[in-house]
């Protein structure tokens, strides 16, 4: 238990003090991307360095949300949302990615699904995005689909239930109980020489928090279907709206160094 919380505190302690840094990395990046004086191969170059320091963080983050995760700190920030603004967002995320490698990416939404919710945005964004980065990262040929429902349940209660299906190599029966492990990677995790092997942890932890799960079904060669479901409010439309859109950095304050 003591070597336990040493590691936790360790990790915790690490991720913060990289991510310091990375603020920096990534804010003056961001700042030169708009730099009109930049060549195109400078440009490209800024790309790099904005693009590899974006999937830095994500990987300091997760080990971050792990460590927070085994130490029992993970807990639920519920808010108002639209949930169909948060699948489009998803969805225009990807998609690019998607076309680039000449993938299919579908998404099918069954009619009474609630567009004003409340339940943990962000959790639930990072479910899908890992879902779905996975089904894309492993799938070489064919689509990704996402199909989503929910079925009403007590009070002002549903239970929303989203399907990640892909036409990708899929998962050998003995490593399937695995995957949702920290750090355990599949056959096509381990080919693939990326990854961490702890998105479908922080995933399971994340569904579990509200209220529901994950499970997988797959057969070597015919693809996976990941399905989770989670518990969520429907709210007030007025509630949901008015979040601040992604902005853009555009200089540094007066004064800083
Ligand atoms: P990572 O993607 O960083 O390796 P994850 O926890 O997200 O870690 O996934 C664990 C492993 O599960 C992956 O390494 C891969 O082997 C397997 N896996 C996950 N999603 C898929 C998928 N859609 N198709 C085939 N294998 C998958």
């Amino acid at each position: 238990e003591v070597a336990n919380r040493s590691k936790s505190a360790f990790l915790a302690n690490m991720s913060h003090e990289i991510r310091t840094p990375m603020n920096a990395i990534l804010g003056f990046s961001q700042l030169l991307r708009r730099d009109p004086e930049a060549t195109p191969k400078q440009r490209q170059q800024i790309e790099t360095i904005n693009r590899s320091g974006e999937h830095l963080l994500a990987l300091i983050n997760d080990i971050l949300e792990m460590a927070k995760a085994e130490a029992g700190r993970t807990t639920l920030n519920p808010s108002a949302f639209d949930l169909h603004a948060l699948i489009d967002d998803v969805e225009k995320m990807l998609r690019q990615r998607a076309e680039d490698k000449g993938l299919k990416l579908v998404v099918q939404r069954s009619a009474g699904l609630p567009r004003s919710v409340l339940a943990d945005e962000g959790k639930l964004r990072q479910i899908l995005l890992n879902l779905l980065s996975n089904a894309l990262k492993f799938t070489q040929k064919g689509a990704v689909t996402l199909r989503l429902s929910a079925k009403p349940g007590k009070e002002q209660g549903f239970q929303l239930r989203a399907e990640v299906e892909d036409t990708g190599p899929g998962i050998a029966p003995e490593e399937l109980a695995r995957l949702f492990h920290p750090f355990e990677q599949a056959q096509a995790g381990r080919a693939g020489g990326t990854g961490t092997g702890l998105g479908l942890a922080i995933s399971r932890g994340y569904a579990r928090l509200m209220g529901g799960d994950i499970t997988v079904k797959s057969r070597p060669g015919q693809g996976c279907v990941f399905s989770f479901d989670i518990a969520l409010k429907e709210t007030s439309p007025a509630a949901a709206v008015g979040k601040d859109q992604p902005r853009q950095v555009k200089g540094l304050k007066p004064g800083q160094p």
